[in-house]
């Protein structure tokens, strides 16, 4: 039973009006796509890892003055978040060649790069998320210069902080994707973090081994995704020890059952 009215379903996650106005209820689903949906499937308990690791993240971000839209975390699968007006832009912010890059100009997978690179891909499905410049951004009006300033600025600062927060627990933060919105406080707007930051949309490798920690195993089928995201989960505190499989299990098994 379920009264609320859904604002978007995407890929991994559906939006309901929240009970204020100006909110929103993010739910987590476990349905996993790549290539630009043309693969589809699901990763048991995903939903529910990411929304624990995108609160963790969050609630650290915003620790270190990075605004968010992150309000609280409601139940194994719902956060409540600040409605934005999302720029449709998909930051990605790249440590190590992988994927994309290393396809698009020849670099080996795993190649440190020798400075961070910041890339923009314009949102749009139909599209297939095409990668964009600041000249595209500025001519077609998809963000003004003062925003684009804060996003990339925001985006080198959670950069720095991941990288460190993954490096302590001994992951090597390869690449990652960040979304941002604008908030309106009277005729005013302000650029602030939304969506979710978790092993979906990051490329996490264990920094001995190099094993990945993330959507690759999935995108890649290498099978093995569902224990890649509950250690990532579990190296940053967030399932005890034991208790992770057994928790999502009961969870997978309450679903099944329609409760
Ligand atoms: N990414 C994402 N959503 C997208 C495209 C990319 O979350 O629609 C993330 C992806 O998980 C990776 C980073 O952004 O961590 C860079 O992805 P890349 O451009 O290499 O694309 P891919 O190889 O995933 O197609």
């Amino acid at each position: 039973m379920n009264r609320r009215r859904q604002i978007y379903e995407g890929k991994a996650k559906i939006l309901y009006e929240g009970p204020e106005p100006g909110t929103l209820i993010q739910y987590f689903k476990d349905d996993a796509t790549a290539f630009n949906a043309q693969k589809k499937g699901t990763i048991n308990g995903k939903g529910v890892i990411n929304n624990r690791i995108s609160e963790h993240v969050f609630t650290l971000l915003g620790h270190i003055g990075i605004p968010h839209h992150f309000i609280k975390r409601l139940n194994m699968r719902e956060q409540l978040v600040r409605q934005v007006e999302i720029v449709p832009i998909e930051v990605v912010v790249r440590n190590v060649a992988a994927g994309s890059l290393s396809k698009r100009l020849g670099i080996e997978e795993g190649e440190q790069l020798p400075r961070t690179i910041l890339e923009y891909y314009y949102k749009d499905d139909a599209l297939g998320d095409p990668l964009i410049t600041d000249e595209h951004i500025a001519c077609f009006g998809w963000a003004s210069q003062e925003e684009m300033h804060d996003i990339s600025d925001m985006a080198i600062r959670i950069n720095d902080f991941m990288s460190g927060m993954f490096a302590g627990i001994g992951i090597r933060l390869v690449d990652f994707k960040l979304e941002f919105g604008r908030v309106w406080e009277n005729d005013f707007s302000r650029i602030i973090l939304a969506d979710e930051i978790s092993p979906d949309g990051c490329r996490l490798w264990d920094i001995a081994t190099n094993e990945k920690l993330d959507k690759d195993r999935f995108r890649r089928d290498m099978g093995g995704e569902v224990e890649a995201y509950q250690e990532v989960a579990r190296r940053m505190g967030l399932l005890p020890e034991g208790v992770d499989s057994a928790v999502l299990d009961l969870e997978t098994h309450r679903k099944k059952r329609g409760k």
